[in-house]
């Protein structure tokens, strides 16, 4: 992407228990080339080590790597004490960050609004309280530049005032969640549609395939986090498209709260598009399709569901089929589509109108008022003007047509 700055060159390293373990390397890649350039991964596979967690004959070789190399950062995708974490820096003479700091890094560049920020800051501060006791500690050793010097006293006082900025951050994220049911208010006249799932189901391609833009889409976690107004194609009326950050496995409980924040936007939307990649194995799809409705369930959201197979371009008759039949209870309103392909797109946008419980009325009038009242709320599919009279044929969510409808009839 243009104006990014050179990416910092990484090591990326993955410590499994065994075989069996499904911890992925490809994921922390993944991940990790949002903000850096990975130069070389390795995985090990051996019980964790209380030192540096992986083999200390391990950490020998990678620091000689790590010089040839001129590598920048390392990035470890387990979770490391911060003693683990600090011996490793040692060693590497480079930064050490694990996989819980690369999500918050990713995350905190990602957050657009003022709430999602906060909810980063907040998880990042969880995060760093248990922390901060052995933090300061290994600064009394003087092992820790930008800590040194510090007494007991001082370890209290940095604690407390973690806990402080912790009671400051909820405080403000009780008014800014204030301020976001108000603007919700304000943005009603719009029919809104939220795509979720996990990365890389093909979300970012079917809003493009949606709104008929052609912006390519990278195979990248972390393109969008933003909100857009976009017409869907083939309806004039507003549609409110939100894309969002792809879900990511493992995340620890005290970040779920951080992620939440960055989908509940999208949740919060006339009708939900659950994106899953029907290439994928059918359990995978299946552990994926309950996470996505539990996720849904955990933030209240009450909305009408499409369930979208994308990638129908990469998978067999047979395998639509068995996703069907053994997914059965995980699946509502199911359509297969390739948003890469444009395969049954417009049917899907049909299946999103229905949803949407769109109607259609007509109305014969010559009340200006409601004329610019119904150009600027709902969507005008004919306006045929006969003598002096409009015969004006529009459409707009059920309950508008009908209340409109109504009134009509009341002034008429
Ligand atoms: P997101 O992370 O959910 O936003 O997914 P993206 O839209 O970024 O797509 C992830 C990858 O899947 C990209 O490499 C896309 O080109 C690819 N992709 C998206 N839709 C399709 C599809 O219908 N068929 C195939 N074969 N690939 C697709
Ligand atoms: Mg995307």
């Amino acid at each position: 992407m243009g104006g990014d700055r050179i990416k910092r060159r990484a090591l990326l390293i993955l410590r499994k228990d065994n075989k069996f373990d499904n911890k992925s390397i490809e994921e922390l890649k993944e991940l990790a080339e949002v903000l850096y350039n990975p130069i070389k991964t390795v995985v090990q596979i051996r019980k964790p080590d209380p030192k540096y967690q992986i083999g200390s004959g391990l950490v020998e070789k990678l620091a000689e790597k790590i010089k040839e190399e001129d590598i920048e950062i390392v990035i470890v995708g387990n979770i490391l004490t911060p003693s683990q974490k600090y011996n490793l820096a040692k060693k590497f003479k480079v930064e050490v960050i694990d996989k819980i700091e690369l999500v918050l890094r990713i995350f905190y560049k990602h957050a657009r609004t003022k709430e999602a920020q906060l909810q980063v800051r907040l998880a990042e501060l969880q995060y760093e309280l248990p922390r901060a006791r052995e933090k300061v500690r290994l600064a009394k050793m003087g092992e820790q530049p930008g800590f040194g010097g510090y007494g007991d006293y001082e370890v209290e006082k940095y604690y407390q005032k973690v806990k402080r900025e912790i009671a400051t951050i909820k405080r403000k994220l009780e008014k800014v969640r204030e301020h976001r049911r108000i603007a919700r208010k304000s943005r009603e006249k719009f029919d809104s549609v939220g795509l979720i799932g996990y990365t890389n189901a093909g979300k970012t391609s079917l809003l493009n395939a949606l709104t008929g833009e052609s912006k390519e889409s990278k195979n990248q976690v972390f393109t969008t986090l933003t909100t857009t107004t976009r017409a869907i194609k083939g309806i004039k009326r507003k549609i409110l498209v939100t894309d969002t950050v792809g879900f990511i496995d493992d995340l620890p409980p005290f970040m779920i709260e951080a992620f939440l924040s960055t989908i509940e936007e999208s949740a919060d939307s006339d009708l939900i598009l659950i994106v899953v990649d029907a290439s994928d194995d059918i359990e995978e799809i299946k552990r994926k399709l309950k996470v996505n409705h539990e996720i849904l369930s955990k933030i209240n959201c009450k909305s009408p569901i499409i369930t979208v197979f994308n990638k129908v371009d990469k998978i067999t008759e047979e395998k639509k089929k068995r996703i069907l039949e053994e997914l059965d209870r995980y699946i509502v309103n199911p359509i297969f589509v390739s948003a890469k392909y444009n395969i049954n797109i417009d049917l899907l946008i049909e299946k999103i109108i229905d949803n949407l419980n769109l109607s259609i009325g007509t109305i014969e009038t010559n009340n200006p008022k409601l004329i610019s009242y119904l150009y600027e709320n709902t969507e005008i599919i004919e306006d045929i003007l006969d003598e002096d009279k409009h015969i004006i044929t529009f459409r707009a969510k059920e309950k508008d047509v009908n209340r409109i409808l109504k009134l009509h009839k009341i002034i008429a």
